[in-house]
């Protein structure tokens, strides 16, 4: 499953330099990460200084 951005994203931005398919985008009021590109890596979760991107249940 795809992950995705939880709420307690602080936007700074680091996920979106790791991300291999470039699924991360900055978005209001945090980054969002486009499903239909995301290729369940965990790179994000990895790299979150407060573990918002969480695999979609
Ligand atoms: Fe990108 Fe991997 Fe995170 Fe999906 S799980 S958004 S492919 S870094
Ligand atoms: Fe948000 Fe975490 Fe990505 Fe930073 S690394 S933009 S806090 S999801």
């Amino acid at each position: 499953m795809p992950y995705v951005i939880s709420d307690a994203c602080i936007a700074c931005g680091a996920c979106e330099a790791e991300c291999p398919a470039s699924a991360i985008s900055e978005g209001d009021p945090h980054y969002v990460i486009d499903e239909s590109t995301c290729i369940d890596c965990g790179a994000c979760s990895g790299v979150c200084p407060v573990d918002a991107p969480q695999e979609k249940a």
